[in-house]
Formats: structure tokens, C-alpha cells, sequence
């Protein structure tokens, strides 16, 4: 049995918690704010396998096939329901893009169709609106509540004996020799055997004194919720250059989202108030999201908020055990697409931790990657 401490307590970390734990070994995730506080909160909650890099495209499938058991497997009601996903064309440059990426995720074995015509977008989600022109529609993708989900994962991992400890903040990891020995935490030194790092835009801060460095770039996107209405939308939708994304929820609530901005403030000292959208963001995301979605330009607003992005230069995450020190995971830079991600995400934290070969291919988010010089900056996409 190994001591293993877990560093953030979003949907990465506590789903590493559940499946270490039900392995029997010792585990202590801590949290500095709350179970689900930053990113795995913020999210749109899309669960989705369509438009990704096919390096990722293995890791979606396999999670969206666990999606379909983690309410039987976590024993908690996680609304996930796998209402497809659409991703919308306005302009007829749009239609070439989408149907280039249907032809390419076909290829790549993925249940992708193109729908040609505004009458076959309709038929899917009749709220969208006359003026799209086409789509792509995964049926098998679709969406949960990300704050459940990453809570019955910790409730999950409590129940198998580890310890979920909200309010506790990793300071610095502790290396002797080449490994690692344990976590300086704000209440005290907490002895490990391995340390992941799930730490979402504070991993870099955790890792540089130990010589490790992840480049993330942290942009900021607000997030626009309804009050409840009656359902109307059955699929997540996004645009073919994801300049806007959403879905509606189990309870009928829509939550959509549109663009992106550089966050200039400091990581580690973001207040919900500071990442609020003014009264021009949000109307800029409600007409944004309004001219596919029109439904979202009338409806009543219930809560905005801001969610920062941990962004790397290739938007895949890393996902490694370095080696050196070895013990160390880190599991970061998700880039805005990481929530559908964390069944799978969590499972291979757990391969690494513990010296197991991975179940899928991690060549393509090794960290080491950036040692060799980052590419240009991506762009950030949020497809829902
Ligand atoms: C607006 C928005 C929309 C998105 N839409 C989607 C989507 O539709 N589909 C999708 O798949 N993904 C989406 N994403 C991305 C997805 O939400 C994230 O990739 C995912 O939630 C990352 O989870 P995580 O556990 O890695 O990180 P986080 O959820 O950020 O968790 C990290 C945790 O670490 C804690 N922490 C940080 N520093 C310390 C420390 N020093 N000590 C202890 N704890 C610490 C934090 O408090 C936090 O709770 C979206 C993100 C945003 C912001």
C-alpha cells in the first residue's frame, strides 16, 4: 500500500482519488479552496469525443463509455445525458470547415455526421436557429453537471478510505534525493511515496522549484446561466470556430459561454468577483450565443461568472510521470476541454502513480515536449 497525496481537488484529482483508493492504497487529496472551486466548477460540463486532437480523441471515447456507468459506478446522479453534439456552421467558410472535420473524424473511426442543411440541424435541436446552414453532430457525446460529478468522485474516493481535506493547500512538494518524500501543506508536512499534481493553473507554481516547467498561458471566459426553463435542447452545441458553446442543463437551466481574454491577474489570488463579467460581457456572450441559439437572447438570466483556462502551447495537457524526481505525476494544462476527460484522466494518474504501463498513449502529453521550445501559442476552442 502506498502513501499517495493528490494535489486539487477538481474533477482530475478525484477521480484519481476514487480509483486509488478502491485500490486500496492511502490516499490524501487536498484542496485549497473547495471540491469543485475552480475550473471543474466553471465548466460548461460538455462530454465530448467530436472535434478532438486525435492524439485526445482515444482518451474522449473511453471516457465518454465510462460517463454512460458513473452514476451506477459512484452511486450519485450525475446528469449526465448523452444528448449529441452539434457543432454549427454560419457562413458558408464555416460549411467547408465543418465538413473537412467530419471527413477527418470519420476517418479516425468516430460516429460523426454531417448534417447538410439547416432542415437537418433543426431536426436534431429545433430551437437553433433558421440561419445556421449546416453541422456536425456526434450523437454519442453530451453533457453532465460538473459539480455532482467531481463531488461523487470525492464522496466516492471518502467511502473507500481516503481523505478528502477541503481548505488544505499544497505549498511545495519535498524532494529528497531523486524522490519525492511528501507535500508541504498550510497545515503541516504530509508524507508521500508519489505526488500528483492536479492542481489546474497553479500547477506551474508547484512544479518550477522542483525544475519542471509547464508553459501555460491563463485565459479568462465568462459564462452566461438561464433561470430554468422547459427543455428545448437536447444536444451541447458549439460553432465551427468556437467562438461560442453551450448546452441546457438537467433542470432546464441553458449555460453558454463566448470567447476568451489573457487573465493578467494572479493565479493564485483570483476572487469570484474578480473574475465576474461586466454588464457588457454578458451582452456580449447573450448576442453571441443568441444568433445560433435564440432562445438565449430572451431568456431570464439566473448567474453569471468568470473560469479561467489553463491553456498550453499545443491546448493537449500533460499527463506524465516524469521520472525526475521520480514519484511525481502531473496531470495539467487541460486547455478547456479536460471535464469530459476525467474518468479517464483520473484512471491514468493512477497507471503512473503507480508504475503501471498507461492504458492509453501518452506520447502525445508528455512534459517534456515543451523542453524542446514551445510551438506559437494555440488558440483557445470551447465546443461544449
Ligand atoms: C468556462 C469553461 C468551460 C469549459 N467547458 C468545458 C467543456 O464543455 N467540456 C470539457 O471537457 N471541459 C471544459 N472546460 C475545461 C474543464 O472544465 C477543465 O479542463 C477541467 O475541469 C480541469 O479539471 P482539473 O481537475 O484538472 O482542474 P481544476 O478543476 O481547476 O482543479 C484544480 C484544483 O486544484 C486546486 N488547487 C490549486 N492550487 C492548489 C494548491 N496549491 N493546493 C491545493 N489545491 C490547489 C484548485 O482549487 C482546484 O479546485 C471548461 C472550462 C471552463 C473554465
Amino acid at each position: 500500500m502506498l502513501r499517495i497525496v493528490i494535489i486539487g481537488g477538481g474533477i482530475t484529482g478525484t477521480a484519481a482519488a476514487a480509483e486509488l483508493a478502491r485500490e486500496g492504497h492511502a490516499v490524501t487529496l487536498i484542496e485549497k479552496h473547495r471540491i469543485a472551486a475552480m475550473a471543474s466548477g466553471w465548466t460548461l460540463g460538455g462530454v465530448r469525443q467530436s472535434g478532438r486532437n486525435p492524439a485526445e480523441l482515444p482518451l474522449a471515447r473511453a471516457a465518454v463509455a465510462m460517463w454512460g456507468d458513473l452514476a451506477e459506478i459512484l452511486g450519485a446522479d450525475v446528469e449526465y445525458r448523452r444528448g449529441g453534439n452539434l457543432r454549427l456552421a454560419r457562413t458558408p467558410a464555416e460549411v467547408d470547415v465543418i465538413r473537412a472535420l467530419v471527413s477527418a473524424q470519420q476517418a479516425l473511426g468516430l460516429e460523426l455526421q454531417f448534417l447538410s442543411d439547416n432542415a437537418a440541424v433543426r431536426a436534431v435541436a429545433p430551437e437553433i436557429s433558421r440561419d445556421v446552414l449546416a453541422a456536425s453532430y456526434c450523437p454519442t457525446d453530451g453533457h453532465a453537471n460538473p459539480i455532482k460529478a467531481t463531488q461523487a468522485f470525492a464522496r466516492f474516493a471518502r467511502s473507500r478510505g481516503a481523505a478528502i481535506r477541503e481548505g488544505v493547500a499544497a505549498l511545495a512538494i519535498a524532494v529528497e534525493g531523486d524522490r519525492v518524500t511528501g507535500v508541504d501543506s498550510s497545515e503541516g508536512f504530509i508524507p508521500a511515496d508519489r505526488v500528483i499534481v492536479a492542481a489546474g493553473i497553479n500547477t506551474p507554481a508547484l512544479l518550477s522549484p522542483l525544475g519542471a516547467n509547464l508553459p501555460l498561458s491563463i485565459r479568462i471566459t465568462h459564462v452566461v446561466q438561464s433561470a430554468p426553463l422547459p427543455s428545448c435542447l437536447s444536444p451541447a452545441f458549439g460553432v465551427a470556430n468556437a467562438d461560442c458553446a453551450g448546452r441546457q442543463e438537467a433542470d432546464g437551466r441553458l449555460r453558454f459561454t463566448s470567447g476568451a481574454g489573457e487573465w493578467p491577474g494572479d493565479h493564485s489570488e483570483w476572487t469570484e468577483s474578480s473574475l465576474a463579467p461586466s454588464a457588457s460581457d454578458v451582452r456580449r456572450v447573450v448576442d453571441r450565443v443568441a444568433q445560433v441559439l435564440p432562445i438565449a437572447g430572451t431568456a431570464p438570466i439566473a448567474r453569471t461568472w468568470g473560469g479561467l483556462i489553463d491553456l498550453t502551447p499545443d491546448a493537449l495537457p500533460v499527463i506524465d510521470a516524469p521520472g525526475c524526481p521520480s514519484g511525481l505525476v502531473i496531470a495539467a494544462g487541460f486547455s478547456g476541454h479536460g471535464f469530459c476527460l476525467g474518468p479517464v484522466s483520473g484512471l491514468l494518474c493512477a497507471d503512473l502513480a503507480l508504475g503501471r504501463i498507461p492504458r492509453h498513449d501518452l506520447s502525445a502529453f508528455r512534459l517534456a515536449r515543451f523542453a524542446r521550445g514551445a510551438a506559437t501559442p494555440a488558440e483557445l476552442t470551447l465546443h461544449g
